[in-house]
């Protein structure tokens, strides 16, 4: 497999888009690094909004209120040597916004126009260079309609809320499996239901089931499938 390190190697975008607890995050980390690529994660802008709507009392139907917070919001990635965080004006905010709360209001802020096209383009921006791996709901879809190879990662909604009680414990005590399965429901449902980019896969994108398959494998199916892209 080349690297994008390696001279005169293709570089490509790749999308994986999915439904929460898909493994998208993991897989794209996995998946970047063996290439070489960046990877982003686009749920955490859709997060950063959402903390920064909660911290100034904006709630996601709140039209005025969070054009007013995209004017001066700053959104960054920066990689450090704890990874790849998220910056909000100037804060890291990555542990912040891995909390349920997070996941709901992130979802609900999400449904609006004026947040969508704040981090449309900043999205955008973040792709004019190629060689990267971009996780989130849209990708394939609306933000990057001509990438090269997209994806689409599912699972059953029992797996996805095992691997998301497994992620969280130790961190949040209180929620049971049963509380992370409902809000999983609910956030499919709001995802795939909203009018503005809702959550599908493109008709170009290859559809992967990881309910029975671990990391390596999804990574493993995708390498090849895009090794063809590279030649
Ligand atoms: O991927 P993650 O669970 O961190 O995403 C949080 C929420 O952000 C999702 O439930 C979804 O509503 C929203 N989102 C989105 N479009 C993306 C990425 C995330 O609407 N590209």
């Amino acid at each position: 497999m080349k690297k994008n390190t390696d001279a005169g190697a293709k570089l490509l975008l790749i999308t994986i888009d999915g439904p929460a607890g898909a493994g998208k995050t993991t897989v794209s980390k996995v998946l970047a690094e063996r290439l070489g690529y960046k990877y982003f994660d686009t749920g955490a802008l859709y997060r950063g909004v959402a903390y920064e709507a909660k911290k100034n009392n904006i709630n996601s139907g709140d039209d005025a209120g969070l054009e007013r917070l995209c004017a001066t919001l700053r959104l960054e990635f920066i990689r450090n040597e704890k990874g790849l965080r998220l910056f909000s004006n100037y804060f890291d905010i990555t542990d912040e916004i891995r909390t349920p709360d997070m996941s709901m209001i992130a979802s609900a802020v999400s449904a609006s126009m004026i947040v969508r096209s704040y981090l449309l383009s900043l999205q955008k921006e973040l792709g004019k260079e190629k060689g990267a791996v971009f996780e989130g709901r849209d990708m394939g879809t609306v933000v990057f309609p001509a990438a090269d190879v997209k994806f689409y990662l599912d699972a059953s909604v029992k797996t996805r809320a095992i691997r998301r009680y497994k992620e969280l414990s130790g961190k949040i005590d209180s929620l049971t499996l049963e509380e992370i399965e409902n809000d999983i429901k609910l956030r499919d449902e709001n995802d795939k239901n909203r009018k503005l980019a809702p959550l599908k896969a493109a008709e170009d994108a290859v559809i992967i089931d990881s309910t029975d398959l671990e990391v390596e494998s999804v990574v493993d199916n995708m390498l090849s499938y895009v090794q063809g892209f590279l030649e």
